[in-house]
């Protein structure tokens, strides 16, 4: 089951240049309980994806899907079943399976479909999603944030929070750690009393690293380690269902790292919280991360399971980016950097957005944008990979 979803997300950006596609058509998932890594070069959209999703930026359009929860097995052969949800109206047999498990469809339903083995229901509010799974059908519920306002949005809040790069701007300098955590805790009425509350922030430091006494320093007594570490302490005190990770250790020496990434996977037990785990590292990704997502050019190219992923990379560009990471070993050179210029987000080609960099360019490449197939048991935005019939 998914935390998070996307259906092609756009977030793009009016300059005086002209539109800058940030975000460009992405389709993704989180899996509940899952650290989904996503990398790519400086500007690729990372960044922009993490904050669309949030709501933190107003997507431009696209879908963002949040909480889906399971309800039934459509009790419908599933070929005809398909057959019923191509149509735009709702058959009479598909609302009778609805109704049979308490689920009443309004005459205003209406079903679209999203990919080529799942379907939306979308119906006065309530949204349904209805998944091919082997050979059954699943109604899921979830909710679709996309358009909700910000007064809507706030109560969503807690559940989806951020960590930032930069602790020493995230922390207010004159506010103590306690101060930090009491905010949120108090404003979400997370707590009842002020020694639940303690209890809290205290069990939330420890887990974290931290201790008691780290309640009364200020962001100047504390490490740029133990800041962020507060920054997820503060995201973690609200009890999320998912947090986004924007490239948080980056500002940090390498050996205090490594201690976050542990912190981060026992804070993700511990609280059972789902991570988007942004960053150009690539080596921190492949540490922290379950599946992978490969990001060139404000669009998705390769997902999967980050083992297979860092096997056998399948997208040019993800095979690429592989070969472009430093080598511990001085005499080991850098096989194959990547060459070239990433084209402008600025009206970027029509074709694939990698042609003028890939190896492996065919005709098809500068004509057609490749959409996601299955390859491999990935998704692969690419030509060399056949797209199979739906
Ligand atoms: Fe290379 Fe063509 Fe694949 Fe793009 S679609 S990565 S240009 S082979």
């Amino acid at each position: 089951m998914n935390i998070v979803e996307t259906q092609n997300l756009k977030k793009f950006f009016q300059s005086k240049k002209g539109t800058v596609k940030a975000v460009n058509d992405v389709s993704l998932e989180v899996i509940k309980g899952e650290t989904l890594g996503i990398v790519g070069e400086s500007g690729c959209g990372k960044t922009t994806l993490g904050r669309t999703i949030l709501k933190l930026i107003k997507p431009t359009s696209g879908k963002i899907y949040f909480d889906e929860k399971p309800l039934f097995d459509l009790k419908l052969n599933p070929t005809k079943a398909k057959g019923m949800l191509e149509d735009d109206g709702i058959d009479p047999k598909l609302r009778k399976s609805f109704k049979m498990n308490k689920y009443e469809l309004s005459t205003n339903a209406r079903v679209s479909k999203t990919d080529p083995n799942s379907w939306r229901i979308d119906d006065d509010g309530a949204t349904y999603l209805v998944k091919g799974e082997e050979n059954s059908l699943k109604v899921y519920s979830v909710m679709d944030i996309t358009d909700i306002d910000e007064k809507e949005m706030r109560k969503h809040r807690k559940k989806m929070n951020i960590v930032f790069q930069d602790p020493v701007s995230a922390l207010n300098p004159q506010m103590t750690v306690y101060d930090h955590l009491n905010r949120p805790l108090v404003i979400h009425k997370m707590v009842s009393s002020e020694d639940e509350k303690l209890r809290k922030m205290v069990d939330i430091l420890n887990t974290m690293g931290l201790k008691a006494e780290h309640l009364i320093r200020y962001p100047h007594e504390l490490s740029g380690g133990q800041k962020q570490r507060v920054c997820i302490a503060r995201a973690l005190c609200l009890e999320p269902d998912f947090l986004v990770l924007d490239e948080p250790t980056s500002a940090l020496d390498v050996s205090v790292q490594s201690k976050i990434l542990k912190l981060l996977d026992r804070a993700k037990e511990k609280f059972d919280v789902s991570y988007m785990f942004i960053s150009h590292n690539i080596n921190l990704v492949r540490a922290i991360s379950d599946r992978l997502g490969v990001m060139y050019l404000g669009k998705v190219v390769e997902i999967g399971e980050t083992s297979d992923v860092f096997q056998d990379p399948k997208h040019p560009y993800t095979q690429a980016l592989f070969r472009s990471v430093p080598q511990p070993d001085p005499d080991k050179k850098v096989e194959d950097p990547l060459s070239g210029q990433v084209p402008s987000p600025v009206d970027p080609p029509e074709g694939c957005s990698f042609a003028d960099r890939c190896p492996d360019k065919m005709g098809i490449c500068e004509r057609k944008d490749p959409d996601f197939r299955e390859a491999y048991g990935r998704r692969v935005a690419c030509h060399l990979y056949k797209k199979k019939k739906s």
